[in-house]
């Protein structure tokens, strides 16, 4: 297996070594607890004291508080919580204090959630107030100047983390410099690849989580400014002089020191100059392997460290899979689902159109990245943009790529359209076409030299039954009711496959043959293919079709003619480092053509199907066994959790 690439940084990072050397140190040799007045307890506050030091000269913040706690969701909390109960209680002696929450149209959901949370809980009854971003991700100064007046509360981001667009601190400080209103900056994306010098601003509260740079998951800090209103959100022993009560996490403390002090003495981490030339050797290499990327976020207005990108035709789960597959983590610039991606508001919030917004990825790194690493990573997004380039995903003509036959499955929004794809005569049938998959097939067909020869729709009623030939076979529409016909994929007398659309199963007794095998219109009618003799077996009782790692390799010991089935998409095959175990490449989408011979095998071995998480390995496993093949299995969890033993292709 490759060497894993890590490009998530702004969703999280790696623990620096010198951070958990010192998280074993304050554990092994400095456990103390810090409230103890004994010498064990008082070598652990000098630690506590010297890291809680570290930060304010970092951050610039003499007179200012620096509390630690889990992360930034919870300083996020303790900002708003102050803030909302100062604002309660001034506006109980009187005081005029504005009605609007404002926050950032693409700030990070904890803080609108926030926000309405605590503004509900405290019943404080303000109301809360989006200030817009420009096309460039820049909030828009003028709107917050409109709103300034009225405003209790502003909430805005230093970077964001979707797109690396940096925020015009000292704009927004401006706008408000003749407002009462208090104002919280998240820093999370900030720490490291910016300059803050907080004491010399106006920002009240500012929110910092420590695994977005280095440091482990739970430890974070909050800077409040002296003179800022404070609530504790937590109560109790009287910790962090009152401000947070629970015994410090002293691991999460002495590993984030480790990362302060080598932000504050330097030679660890890369300078901005180096890592603008990270960023643009990948630029430079998404652009060779993407024609037509666009980037959602101008370069020259963003970290350093982040990309956030769109490829037209391409959605970010197949750009995911693909560098999934070559060993790249990035990760969907939106929340994204098997099915289809969902938007990304920050996106939507910059006025982008829609298919960038749904299609969005995001390349993120940190600044302990090296040379070596980005090389890598940019000949392995070359390697991707070939493999689907190879697949026909983006209308380029292939070279030496396998020229796909028979029956394919292209899906959207849990819609099916099938292809049937004559290799010898190169014409395609579409069945059930879908709009949004026009231009994917269309640059499928080109790439592979195949010529449109007709569209079926299964919402046809028309009564009369009718045929053509298609290569050496024919096809023949049956109507199934007034308006729904199916269409039967025929060699000879033999009913291959029928496309039927909708149709209940009930409704195609008698009019397609018990063991053709029907491709449904959608995966809730059927996943992958089955069979009406298949359906009325019901499911066999059979051995356990989830195999772990463990299991796959006993049965490949005990039966070394079973056969490993690879049911990632070809561009995902191709995008792998070669070598690894002899596999079968059978993508899901393929699965009904090569049904019928592994239905038809004299002495079937047992098949193996794997894909990346397991999901799709599983389904292939079951349309299998619902076949009538008793034999066949998954691989639980795919190649993500396949054991280095394996040896499976990724
Ligand atoms: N704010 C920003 C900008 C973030 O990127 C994140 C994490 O993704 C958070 C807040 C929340 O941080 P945590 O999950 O560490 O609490």
């Amino acid at each position: 297996m490759s060497k894993e690439i890590y490009l998530d940084g702004n969703a999280t990072t790696c623990v620096l070594p010198a951070a958990i050397d010192a998280a074993v140190q304050a554990m092994r040799d400095c456990f103390g607890n810090p409230s103890s007045t004994h010498a064990t307890g008082l070598k652990a506050k000098a630690m506590l004291d010297a890291v809680r030091q570290r930060a304010k000269r970092l951050l610039g913040v003499g007179s200012g508080r620096i509390m630690f706690n889990s992360g930034a969701t919870e300083g996020i909390q303790t900002a708003v919580l102050s803030a909302l109960c100062a604002l309660r209680e001034r506006r109980e002696r009187g005081e005029a204090i504005g009605g609007l929450l404002v926050y950032g149209a693409t700030e990070h959901k904890a803080v609108p959630e926030a926000l309405a949370h605590w503004n509900r809980l405290l019943g404080l009854g303000l109301e809360l107030k989006k200030l817009p971003v420009d096309g460039d991700g820049r909030h828009d100064l003028a709107a917050l100047r409109a709103l300034a007046p009225q405003a209790a509360f502003v909430c805005t981001m230093a970077a964001n983390n979707e797109t690396g667009v940096v925020s015009d601190l000292v704009g927004i400080g401006a706008t408000l410099a003749a407002s009462k209103a208090l104002w919280m900056v998240d820093c999370v994306q900030g720490l490291g690849k910016l300059p803050l010098d907080l004491g010399n601003t106006r920002i009240d509260y500012a929110p910092f989580s420590g695994h977005k740079l280095y440091a482990p998951k739970g430890i974070g800090m909050l800077y409040v400014r002296e003179g800022a209103p404070y609530t504790p959100l937590v109560m109790g022993g009287g910790q962090e002089a009152g401000l947070r009560s629970g015994t410090e996490n002293m691991a999460g403390i002495a590993a984030l020191g480790a990362v302060l002090a080598v932000l504050e003495e330097g030679g660890t981490f890369r300078s901005p100059s180096e890592l603008h030339g990270f960023r643009d050797k990948l630029a430079a290499s998404l652009r060779a392997a993407f024609p037509g990327i666009v980037f959602n976020a101008p370069l020259d207005k963003a970290l350093p460290t982040t990309l956030n990108f769109s490829v037209p035709g391409l959605s970010s789960k197949e750009l995911l899979d693909v560098f999934d597959a070559a060993n790249v983590r990035v990760s969907a610039g939106s929340a994204c689902s098997a099915a289809k991606a969902a938007p990304s508001y920050v996106l939507d919030a910059m006025g982008l159109p829609a298919w960038r917004s749904s299609s969005a990825v995001r390349m993120s790194f940190g600044p302990l990245a090296s040379e070596e690493i980005i090389n890598e990573a940019c000949v392995r997004i070359e390697r991707c943009g070939m493999a689907l380039r190879n697949a026909g995903l983006m209308d380029t003509p292939v070279s030496g790529a396998v020229v796909p036959e028979g029956v394919l499955q292209l899906s959207l929004a849990g819609n099916h359209t099938w292809l049937l794809l004559d290799e010898p005569s190169r014409q395609c049938i579409v069945v059930d076409h879908q709009a949004e998959l026009g231009e994917r097939i269309d640059s499928l067909l080109h790439s592979h030299g195949y010529q449109l020869s007709a569209r079926l729709s299964t919402r046809d009623g028309r009564a009369e039954t009718d045929s053509f030939a298609f290569g050496a076979r024919a096809v023949r529409r049956v109507a199934l009711d007034s308006t729904r016909s199916a269409y039967l994929l025929c060699s000879g007398d033999k009913v291959d496959y029928a496309f039927t659309g909708l149709a209940a199963l009930s409704e195609l007794a008698g009019k397609v043959p018990v063991d053709a095998l029907l491709c449904a219109g959608r995966e809730e009618v059927n996943a992958c293919c089955t069979s009406l003799r298949a359906e009325a077996q019901g499911s066999m009782a059979s051995t356990e079709l989830n195999l772990d790692s463990i299991a796959l390799a006993r049965l490949l010991q005990a039966q070394p003619q079973a056969v490993l089935v690879d049911v990632r998409e070809t561009y995902e095959q191709a995008a792998c480092i070669p070598g690894g175990r002899a596999a079968q490449s059978v993508p899901l989408s393929r699965l009904a053509a090569f049904v019928p011979g592994w239905l038809a095998a004299v002495d079937p071995p047992p098949l193996v199907f794997f894909c990346r998480s397991g999901n799709r390995s599983a389904k292939a496993a079951q349309c299998l066994r619902r076949l009538g093949y008793r034999h066949a299995y998954s691989l639980a969890g795919g190649v993500a959790l396949a054991s280095p033993e394996l040896a499976l292709a990724a």
